[in-house]
């Protein structure tokens, strides 16, 4: 055996030693790297994936989830993403499908394994019965997409998010199910409370700015009587606007819900000639700064709402 034999095995079993003691903490760092569509699925697949899952969210939540300005970075992560997570009902076919075409990747393509639509996990309202034609407006032909403003759609979704992980990382399966576990017990306790604030208000008669809230107020019991917009994704018209404030008037109902991204000018003449308030809700987590989780957001708008109330007895 020649010296320099001896030192190559040397240096060999060095490296292999080297390599036993990276592995483990290679395959710890390995974290799913998940693309949402929103932010509110964002954060309920963070809930449930915690340190081994990376999520982000391509809209941000002051942003209008029909429309959003798609963005180079968007490509990028789209392409190194593992799993790519998806409101559907086609709330996103204005900016998304080409995006997800342009990313190259084989993994996120509707139909492939790292494609989820969110959708097959909540109950959803508002699916048109008759044919949908142009002149209803931008309706959803598939149901109303704005599903997840009710905390048992969010429990269902974080449910199916969590099961999706434990398919694509299945030695990490059981953390996932625990994380649900948790997240469950968490918004049982949190539902308890929100639901013993918004009691009081029960048949309350509110009007919404887009048809954003059915599922919202389906949980809570209220009452949606109309929207500014005359139709959805119409802008507001003077006749329209006039029937609205007559309505009403007629329905005594004060409250006019308006998502961050719509003009004030027409909920405001509304409000003055009815008497009402406009409150601007949040329909996403990162609506405002501090709305950073699925609680908060909750509890914003719920403290909104029970303040409007009482304000407009
Ligand atoms: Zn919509």
């Amino acid at each position: 055996m020649s010296k320099l034999q001896i030192k190559s095995e040397t240096l060999a079993m060095l490296a292999l030693a080297a390599i036993a003691i990276l592995l483990p903490s290679i395959a710890e760092a390995k974290k799913l790297n998940v693309i949402t569509a929103t932010t509110d699925l964002a954060v309920l697949t963070q809930e449930v994936g915690g340190d081994r899952v990376n999520a982000e969210s391509m809209a941000r939540g002051y942003q209008d989830p029909h429309f959003v300005e798609a963005k180079p970075s968007f490509l990028l992560k789209l392409r190194q993403a593992d799993l790519l997570i998806v409101v559907g009902l086609q709330l996103e076919i204005g900016w998304l499908p080409p995006l997800i075409t342009q990313s190259g990747n084989a993994r996120i393509q509707p139909g492939a394994n790292g494609y989820l639509d969110a959708s097959q996990f909540a109950e959803i309202l508002d699916i048109p019965t008759g044919q949908v034609t142009r002149a209803m407006g931008d309706v959803h032909p598939l149901g109303n997409p704005h599903y997840w403003l009710d905390p048992d759609n969010g429990r269902r979704i974080a449910k199916g998010i969590a099961g999706k992980l434990g398919e694509a990382d299945q030695a990490n399966a059981a953390y996932f199910q625990e994380r649900f576990q948790d997240f469950d017990k968490r918004l049982t306790a949190a539902e308890q409370k929100w639901d013993a604030t918004m009691k009081p208000y029960r048949g309350r008669k509110v009007v919404t700015y887009h048809n954003s809230f059915p599922n919202f107020a389906k949980h809570f019991g209220l009452n949606v009587i109309g929207y500014v917009e005359p139709r959805p994704g119409i802008p507001p018209t003077p006749s329209h606007t006039i029937e609205l404030i007559g309505l009403m008037k007629k329905e005594n109902c004060k409250v006019i819900l308006v998502e961050p991204y719509f003009d004030l000018k027409t909920p405001n003449s509304v409000a003055a000639q009815t008497g009402g308030k406009v409150v601007q809700y949040l329909p996403s987590v990162g609506g405002e700064k501090e709305v950073t989780d699925y609680f908060k957001l909750f509890d914003y708008d719920i403290d909104l709402l029970s303040k409007a109330f009482q304000a407009t007895q």
